[in-house]
């Protein structure tokens, strides 16, 4: 277990590193217990084609809430075979069927914090269980709740540790898409269309160019932010931080 001070130093020494660098050093320090979840945004391409050339061996995951657009899916079936890799789909215990017959049909029209807690953030807690470090693509360009995000964080989630690393988190969007034109990597035909971000298809719009990048996640509400990266409490809140990082 890294301490919380030595894991603040790397955090601020990864501020001026190649993403490469990040990624050796995940795979060195937690080896299969660290994984890369992605929904294959823009940021999250990138840094899967950069994983690939580095440290081809850490696992991908994503949560398919069987909402997903029909282009996402194809990208998916795109990227595992360039990269020649096998990408896990993390489901929720509910069928949609399921969900529509516990809950009532289109949830996500009534109370779309309960459809993303069954699809994405249980989903996603039974697969954290299995870590001990996740890899995301968040950037702090995306909008006033990334702002603040360090490139490597601890999380407390069932009385222990989690490492979260956010490599991309001092990347702009506009480096992003220079490397995807450089590198020719694959990414969602629905961002040709005005889709900055990309989720799932009833709670996902277009949006202008100049907009925040996530504007178009459920639009016309206060909600901005699935869940899946603030369901979680930062270890320095955590009542027994000291019992799981010192
Ligand atoms: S983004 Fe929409 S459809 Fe997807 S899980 Fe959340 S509320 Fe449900």
């Amino acid at each position: 277990m890294i301490t919380r001070k030595k894991l603040i130093a790397q955090s601020q020494a990864f501020e001026t590193a190649p993403l490469e660098d990040i990624l050796t050093w995940a795979w060195e320090t937690l080896g299969s217990r660290v994984a890369f979840g992605t929904a294959f945004g823009a940021s999250g391409m990138v840094l899967l084609d950069a994983m690939q050339k580095v440290a081809p061996q850490i696992p991908v995951f994503t949560i398919d809430t069987d909402f997903l657009f029909p282009e996402t899916l194809h990208l998916i079936e795109r990227v595992e075979a360039r990269y020649e890799i096998a990408i896990e789909r993390v489901h929720s215990r509910l069928t949609v069927e399921e969900q529509a017959h516990d809950y009532g049909p289109e949830l996500y029209k009534r109370d779309a914090d309960r459809c993303c807690w069954l699809r994405k953030v249980e989903p996603l807690q039974r697969k954290l269980s299995e870590l001990n470090g996740w890899i995301n693509s968040r950037r702090r360009d995306q909008g006033h709740t990334r702002s603040q995000i360090p490139i490597l964080e601890y999380y407390e989630t069932d009385g222990r540790a989690l490492l979260k690393l956010n490599p991309m988190a001092p990347w702009t969007r506009k480096q992003v898409w220079d490397y995807i034109l450089e590198y020719d990597v694959p990414y969602n035909p629905l961002m040709d269309q005005g889709y900055a971000t990309i989720g799932c298809w009833p709670c996902t719009k277009a949006v202008d160019a100049d907009t925040d990048e996530r504007a178009g996640r459920w639009a016309g509400t206060d909600k901005t932010e699935c869940g899946i990266h603030t369901f979680l409490q930062p270890i320095d809140a955590a009542p027994n931080a000291e019992a799981v990082s010192s």
